[in-house]
């Protein structure tokens, strides 16, 4: 029997795991032929279908994500009207609500798989043609051909996680990408409502020899970059800190992106986290929302002072950078509430910060909430929330402008110091500056780093003046022309100590060394006077020495803190 594989990703560097973790189990079948089509969102749906055919598969299997579930169906649809005999199978988050609506409205489709397909695909497989044994097949859903009514095996789950062989045992791992994803538990203790975890129970996790093991693997292949798909990574902490204290071991080599609940940190834990090397953790702290009321209507659990106290911790940790986010469009949550959150995050520091609309998934509690909480959502992937009683469609788009805001500038390193000094310092920066952008028809379409910054330096102008300066620096250190006029006034210094003596100065240092060989340039404002070293001799677009210049005799203040605004 020949199985094809159809593996539609977002992006080329996006790869689905699901194909090897499954195809890892069977390997040993010597009766069953695996091939694969790769494609993205972007490609000829046409094309996908032609190259599935000339593959003359017996099975199709496809994984549905929110994003490319269109796309699967337009070369789904397409393949099967050339292959006459050709039998479909789906999984994929996608599957995880009740399926009668899409097997019906798809008849090219044999059967679905919700859940686990480790175990649900091989059995399916062997009883391909058999429908009676079906009935035994753990989460399969199928329209019976010959009464039409529909079946439904509840949800497959494996109960023995780790006994699985592993996704890179598969030559259709991927080893090619950018970075790898390495699952090591499966199921999340805590109950959000809009997650489809939320509802996966019991948690399993490999034994820390496993991860381990396939650590070493991954390492040898070259892989820098390595997300650890651990729904709450410190649920248990004494694992935590071993796997932590494994993750250490690959420090300048490997960096490990990790989901963290701010409000399960211990002081062990903290105490380890606090002692590994910097660059070697991305985490992602889930926030959601800061209020509790929010955080209740969505079950979520862990107590919201604690997860605040928890995630100061993570920003205050030089070697970590945290990544926070909040969902707009979640109950109770108002856009002013929303807007405030950001404040709250960007004065803790968060490295980043993102802004999602909530996604009413198929299969989450919020799904069967919706009609009760007034939740009104697009019936068609990725089912984002319209209008909520808190939040008017309007109030949402505006939320989902205020994530674009956020996204260009506080989580880019060139503009984040200032824009989170404004943030923090500015009552009603958030929205007037989203308004500013949406006024300029930018918030729709790609900015160049140097368009954001003339945007910004043009909106200080008209409201900000007294940070001007703040932008010029910003914008000479992130490499830009000196030439243009958020430089502000600045010039070459020829000899940097016959200038410094002329004028009296000394230099307090940020950063850098005062090399003989740098190109100076200083930017006078005011009483201010900022001087930038670049190298000469690698011609680096960037300054590599920044100081503020001071005398003594007129006792002009030290800009020690250039991180505030
Ligand atoms: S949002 Fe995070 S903590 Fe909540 S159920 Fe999902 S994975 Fe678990």
């Amino acid at each position: 029997m020949k199985i094809l594989w159809l593996d539609i990703n977002s992006s080329y560097s996006h790869s689905s795991v699901a194909l090897p973790a499954i195809h890892a189990q069977v390997s040993g079948r010597e009766d069953w032929e695996w091939c694969v089509v790769r494609g993205t969102i972007n490609d000829n749906p046409g094309a996908l279908a032609a190259a599935v055919a000339e593959h003359e598969p017996d099975v199709i299997a496809a994984t549905f994500w929110l994003f490319t579930h269109a796309m699967q169906i337009e070369v789904l649809s397409r393949a099967v009207q050339l292959l006459e005999k050709v039998k479909v199978v789906c999984g994929g988050p996608e599957f995880l609500g009740c399926n009668e609506d899409f097997l019906r409205r798809h008849p090219f489709v044999t059967a679905v798989i919700r859940g686990e397909g480790e175990r649900a695909l091989p059995s399916f497989l062997d009883a391909l043609d058999d429908a009676s044994r079906w009935h035994g097949i753990e989460g399969l859903c199928w329209i019976a051909e010959d009464t039409g009514s529909y079946h439904d095996n509840a949800t497959a789950r494996v109960a023995d996680f780790a006994a699985l062989k592993y996704p890179e045992q598969s030559p259709f791992f991927s080893w090619d990408k950018p970075f790898v994803q390495l699952e090591t538990t499966r199921g999340c203790f805590n109950t959000c409502a809009f997650c489809v975890s939320g509802g996966e129970k019991p948690v399993r996790s490999q034994t820390l020899e496993q991860v381990r093991e396939r650590l070493a693997d991954i390492c040898a292949h070259g892989i820098r970059d390595v997300r650890v798909l651990d729904r709450t990574f410190n649920y248990d902490m004494d694992r935590a800190c071993a796997m932590l204290d494994l993750f250490a071991g690959y420090a300048g080599r490997m960096r490990f992106h990790l989901e963290i609940h701010p409000s399960l940190l211990t002081e062990t834990l903290k105490a380890k986290l606090a002692s590994l090397p910097e660059g070697l953790l991305h985490l992602e702290a889930g926030i959601q929302s800061l209020d509790s009321k929010v955080l209740a209507e969505c079950g979520r659990r862990g107590s919201l002072e604690s997860s605040l106290e928890g995630l100061k911790f993570l920003c205050s940790s030089e070697n970590l950078q945290t990544h926070a986010d909040l969902i707009a469009g979640l109950p109770e949550y108002g856009l002013d509430m929303l807007c405030a959150d950001v404040v709250t995050l960007a004065t803790v520091g968060v490295s980043e910060l993102q802004i999602e609309s909530l996604k009413v998934l198929p299969g989450t509690r919020m799904r069967e909430l919706a009609s009760r909480k007034g939740l009104k959502y697009s019936p068609l992937p990725p089912y984002e929330i319209m209008c909520t009683p808190s939040m008017s469609p309007r109030e949402l788009r505006e939320a989902m402008q205020v994530s674009r805001m956020v996204d260009l500038y506080y989580n880019a390193p060139a503009w984040q110091r200032v824009v989170r000094g404004l943030i923090c310092g500015s009552e009603g920066f958030v929205r007037d500056f989203t308004a500013f952008l949406r006024e300029k028809m930018v918030l729709d379409t790609p900015v160049s780093v140097e368009r954001r910054g003339v945007l910004l330096y043009e909106y200080c102008r008209e409201r900000h003046p007294q940070i001007l300066t703040e932008v010029s620096i910003a914008w000479i250190e992130a490499g830009l022309s000196l030439k243009k006029e958020p430089a502000g006034d600045v010039r070459k210094i020829k000899h940097l100590k016959a200038f410094l003596d002329d004028e009296d100065l000394q230099m307090s240092v940020i950063y850098g060394d005062a090399d003989a060989s740098h190109r100076y340039y200083l930017l006078s404002s005011g009483e201010r006077r900022i001087l930038f070293g670049y190298d000469s001799l690698e011609h680096h677009p960037a300054p590599v020495f920044l100081a503020e210049l001071y005398s003594e005799n007129t006792g002009v203040v030290i800009l020690k803190t250039l991180g505030s605004v």
